[in-house]
């Protein structure tokens, strides 16, 4: 697959505004709201805000968006910023809360309510839905949009101190109930929510509204550019409303681009706790989960996650980006740097008939076939060991190059073997090969001129372990599972997950650490989990197959 130039049109944007003096400065943040885990399209917006930053020499800030207490958790907070951390960005001072702003954010709803642009309105939510109008139709005026200014602060100050019911009452900006711009008809700042916040307690039982909080929070921190995705493009009037009329310490400008869409994932938190909260998977780091818990639990690594984003590129229009190209980047990285070592995932024995049975010798076999730096590991051979089931049959047409009966094949990085007899139990099952070694063909041609055709893996039952293996596929058998009236959990791949309980691993695995990837010769990548892997009981995760299956 070609990897494509990146396109990135915030960053010439920024840059001519530097240029032309538009802009003097680059302050970014990255504003998620803890409700959920990060997953990709976050991964994107990560780069690209603490890209933009450290590119024009400026800052990003993380900063909770908490104004929404009922969905969010500390759990979600904790689990975002070791995420970014791993990708590796750090944020610029101490992480920053929305709700730290809240009594600013109440003064300021004061202030637009002496200035008369803002009143409390007693229309409940049926009834200020048919008062909004629509599309093609204005709306009309709430018969509460002219209470004098001092009804409207007695009140207000009524709903701080939690003398109404939820939903008897809100704070609206006075804007125009005629605009084209449904947005902009009178929009809700506060909202009655008597309800415990992770950060506030029980202080507040008004909470603003994202409209009313997110540019005063970027004013508040100076931020210069304010990146979101495209569906905010209509709030873009109010965002810039709010900033002329409050008396904010600075101006910051909203820009919006295309989020990021991925062939056969999903990317919003909550579809993505459905799958958690209905056991689909175990849990928002599961490997197949298309979070950046997921994804590194996955073994993927954070700089191949980056590469994808940079590649996949920010574009003004929403596009789906093909899978493809994240495993492309995933593979590429892996190929490169993980190294190789051999897993049977289905034992079957074989025994050299012609090996002295006591005998073990120790093979030093590199651990990367082009990076000598990566070292070479110690490989027990010995008289009895393992083959893949897959790789021998009793007959074979020649498309089979792996280990028939009365033919040969190659150990990998060992002997030559021919294969005598197929031992199988009542049932009619092989459970047993008896084979030869060739002599002298450690690295050496068969003398008698009849060469291999095929080359399998093989893990020596002397030195060897069990090992739990998960085998991880696409989550979802859907290019686009959510996409108009489809409802993604009916596309889920049945056959995502298969586990491995007792594959067989050569002895140098059992000093892999958690996280640490491998190339299994010819199965693919695997990953030592990061919580459940020891030495005493290895765990290793499927992370992508040595070539892509999907044909794509
Ligand atoms: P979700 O719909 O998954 O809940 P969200 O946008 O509501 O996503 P936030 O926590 O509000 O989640 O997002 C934090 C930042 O990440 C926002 O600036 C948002 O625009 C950006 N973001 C979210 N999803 C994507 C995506 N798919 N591609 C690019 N940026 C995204
Ligand atoms: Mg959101």
């Amino acid at each position: 697959m070609e990897t494509k130039p990146a396109n990135n049109f915030l960053r010439a944007l920024i840059e001519q505004e530097l240029e032309s003096g538009k802009a003097t400065e680059v302050m970014t943040r990255f504003p998620p709201e803890p409700n959920g885990f990060l997953h990709i399209g976050h991964a994107s917006s990560i780069c690209l805000n603490f890209g933009l930053a450290e590119h024009f020499g400026g800052h990003c800030n993380l900063r909770f968006d908490d104004t929404n207490p009922e969905k969010e958790s500390q759990e979600y907070i904790d689990a975002i910023q070791r995420d970014i951390t791993w990708l590796g960005f750090a944020w610029q001072g101490e992480v920053r809360y929305a709700s730290s702003y809240f009594q600013q954010f109440y003064d300021w709803a004061i202030y637009l309510v002496e200035q008369g642009r803002a009143y409390v309105c007693d229309l409940n939510a049926e009834q200020a839905r048919e008062y909004r109008g629509t599309l093609t139709e204005p709306g009309k005026d709430s018969p509460y949009r002219n209470r004098s200014v001092e009804e409207n602060l007695k009140l207000l100050a009524g709903m701080k101190a939690g003398d109404f019911a939820e939903g008897e009452k809100v704070l609206r900006a006075k804007l125009d109930m005629a605009s084209p711009n449904m947005i902009m008809r009178d929009p809700i700042l506060y909202r009655i929510r008597k309800i415990h916040h992770h950060q506030t307690g029980n202080d507040w039982v008004i909470y603003p509204t994202y409209d009313f909080a997110h540019g005063q929070e970027d004013a508040i921190e100076g931020i210069t550019h304010s990146i979101c995705t495209l569906e905010f493009e209509g709030h873009r009037p109010l965002y810039n409303w709010f900033i002329e009329q409050l008396p904010v310490p600075s101006t910051p400008r909203q820009f919006e681009f295309g989020a990021l869409n991925l062939s056969y994932t999903i990317t919003s938190k909550r579809k993505l706790k459905q799958l958690v909260d209905e056991r689909v998977v175990e849990s928002w780091d599961d490997p197949r989960m298309p979070t950046i818990s997921g994804m590194r639990r996955r073994g993927y690594s954070a700089k191949s996650i980056r590469r994808f984003c940079e590649m996949a590129g920010v574009s003004r229009s929403e596009g789906m980006v093909d899978v493809a190209m994240l495993e492309h980047a995933i593979r590429d990285d892996l190929n490169e740097n993980a190294p190789r070592a051999m897993c049977v995932l289905n034992p079957l024995k074989v025994v050299l008939t012609n090996y002295p049975q006591d005998q073990t010798e120790v093979l030093t076999i590199a651990c990367h076939p082009s990076r000598e730096e990566l070292g070479s590991r110690k490989v027990p051979f010995s008289g009895e060991l393992y083959i893949d089931m897959d790789d021998f049959r009793e007959e074979a047409n020649k498309k089979f190059k792996r280990l028939v009966l009365g033919k040969r094949v190659r150990l990998r990085n060992a002997y030559v073997i021919e294969a005598d007899q197929a031992i199988k139990n009542e049932a009619g099952d092989i459970v047993e090969i008896r084979a030869r070694i060739i002599e002298n063909t450690l690295g050496e041609n068969p003398e008698d001129g009849i060469k291999p055709k095929g080359v399998i893996h093989w893990v020596a039952a002397a030195g060897g372990k069990r090992a739990k293996v998960k085998l991880y596929d696409r989550l979802f058998n859907d290019q686009a599972p959510d996409r108009g009236d489809k409802n993604f959990m009916d596309h889920i791949n049945a056959a995502s997950l298969r586990v491995v309980e007792e594959a067989w691993i050569e002895p140098s695995l059992l000093d892999a650490v958690p996280e640490q990837v491998f190339q299994f010769e010819r199965e693919g990548y695997f990953v030592a989990d990061r919580f459940e892997h020891s030495s005493e009981t290895p765990v290793f995760n499927k992370t992508i197959g040595l070539r892509d299956t999907w044909n794509n």
